[in-house]
């Protein structure tokens, strides 16, 4: 582990006159200052030569900028203003009008010098801790040529991959960080170069081995003509919270399995109507078949049409036995294409005997086109028998109203809406917030998961689910999911 502290500070925050960035450099760069500096100062004061030596004070400044700061830089200026003054006071020359004007010349080079030096020190050195900073980021910043060598590496890529950028520089990155994509890595370098910008999931491996998810954003840098120069990633390690994301996921698919588990016990006698029904039928069936051939004349017209009407009862009972069985399978969704209406109409087949138990009418609303989805039948069977639950209990809660149901399909925009509206007791205010909030019930016998699980399930399908209630006049749960406009061809 690399930690972040060990970058030196900024030199943005440095105030001294030298930067102590190399001492050996430093001291070579002070010296030579010190040494070039003596040396024009005793030529300009002790000599008369015609020419402004002064001038090579410029050369001092220069060769300070390798090491000094941008304070440094200033008093070295005013140093080698006050050394040319002093020389050209310290002059016996006879021509002073000319040893004026090349102390003169020699004075304006230098603060033009000076003034020079000084910005571009300050430039570089705000540069400097940007880049600095930028390298402090705790996101894995790479720098790629567009062939994919890696040029750039912060301490962040450090952190998290274990090579050091002088180990990973000019290495191959995709093979270094053996990185995988549901997206074919041509298709994504396409959209780069097209876009500019790529976002998206790639599995990667560390130097350790350890697999690891990574949210990576590519930008494109290009020259100043347009062409693509290299790739800039800034990379964030997702895994725990894909992991707990899927731990998530996991157990509310159990906690949905449980609670249709509950669902199946309080719908027993609904299911146990729906299986004998169809057995009762092929029993009375097969035994008026046996009475038609056992006839001493056999009409097989009559027992042909009894044993047709064993078959189709046998099959409902077998539908109904594989819809049950779904419904206890523990499996992850499994999403496919439906007609929002046939599930409906499944749900409320098995809600036959409750509907009729709690003598409560339901009133179907279609808007006659067709109303597709994708999804998994059994959990959107889920939600849909939840809110009629809900709603037949509402209704007994409230007693000496009308007992309907009224349940809307309908086309909003990109989305189906579902709409599912009692005559039942109604919301509460002070419950309005908390409706879709895991264990929040008002009943005696109720666990609080239902509507709690709806959400989860509906907003899994990319849709949303909310509930409205007309004071005392009952309550309005309604939910969306994405409309297929195309229908995939099967
Ligand atoms: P449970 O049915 O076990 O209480 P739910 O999560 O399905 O759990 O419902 C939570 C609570 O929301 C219910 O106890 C009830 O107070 C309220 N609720 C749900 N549906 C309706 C409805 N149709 N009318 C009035 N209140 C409702």
């Amino acid at each position: 582990m690399v930690s972040h502290e060990e970058i030196d500070s900024p030199p943005f925050f440095s105030h001294g006159i030298v930067e102590l960035t190399d001492r050996s450099t430093d001291f070579v760069v002070i010296s030579l200052v010190s040494a070039v500096m003596a040396a024009i100062f005793i030529t300009d004061a002790l000599t008369s030569l015609d020419i402004a030596v002064a001038v090579l004070y410029v050369l001092v400044i220069m060769i300070a900028m390798r090491s000094f700061s941008a304070q440094g830089i200033g008093l070295l200026t005013l140093a080698c203003t006050c050394l040319t003054l002093a020389a050209f006071f310290n002059s016996h020359d006879n021509l002073l009008c000319a040893a004026f004007a090349r102390c003169l010349v020699s004075l304006v080079a230098i603060a033009i010098a000076g003034w020079l030096a000084v910005t571009t020190k300050q430039f570089s050195d705000r540069l400097q801790a940007q880049l600095k900073l930028l390298a402090q980021t705790h996101d894995a910043i790479i720098v790629c040529t567009i062939d994919g060598s890696i040029s750039g590496w912060n301490l962040g890529a450090h952190t998290l991959y274990g090579w050091s950028e002088g180990e990973a520089k000019n290495r191959k990155c995709w093979d270094l960080l053996n990185t995988r994509s549901s997206t074919p890595l041509p298709v994504i370098k396409d959209e780069l170069l097209t876009n500019g910008y790529w976002e998206g999931e790639l599995m990667e491996t560390t130097r350790t081995g350890k697999e690891v998810i990574i949210l990576s954003r590519w930008s494109l840098y290009k020259d100043s003509s347009g062409r693509p120069q290299a790739i800039l990633a800034s990379n964030n390690d997702i895994t725990d919270e894909r992991r707990a994301e899927e731990a998530l996921h996991r157990s509310q698919t159990e906690l949905a399995h449980v609670s249709r588990l509950t669902m199946l016990g309080e719908l027993g006698t609904s299911i146990a109507h729906e299986v004998n029904q169809p057995l009762a039928a092929i029993t009375t069936n097969a035994e008026a078949a046996l009475r038609w051939l056992r006839r001493t004349e056999p009409d097989l017209n009559e027992a042909q049409a009894a044993m047709e009407r064993v078959s189709s009862n046998a099959r409902r009972a077998c539908e109904v036995i594989l819809r049950i069985r779904a419904w206890t399978r523990k499996s992850i969704p499994k999403y496919e294409l439906l007609d929002i209406e046939a599930v409906l109409t499944d749900s409320l087949t098995l809600l036959d005997r409750e509907i009729y138990h709690h003598r409560v009418n339901i009133i179907r609303y279609a808007e006659g086109r067709s109303l597709h989805v994708s999804g998994d039948p059994v959990q959107l069977q889920q939600v849909v028998i939840n809110l009629i639950m809900n709603g037949m209990q509402a209704i007994e809660f409230a007693d000496g109203r009308t007992r309907d149901i009224h349940v809307r399909t309908r086309h909003r925009d990109q989305t189906i809406v579902v709409e599912i509206e009692d005559s039942g007791s109604g919301i509460g205010e002070e419950n309005k917030a908390i409706l879709f909030d895991a264990f929040f019930t008002t009943k005696e016998n109720g666990m609080g998961i239902g509507l709690c699980i709806c959400r989860s399930i509906i907003e899994a399908h990319g849709g949303a689910i909310w509930g409205e209630c007309k004071e005392k006049q009952g309550a309005t749960f309604s939910f969306t999911l994405p409309a297929l406009t195309q229908i995939p061809e099967t």
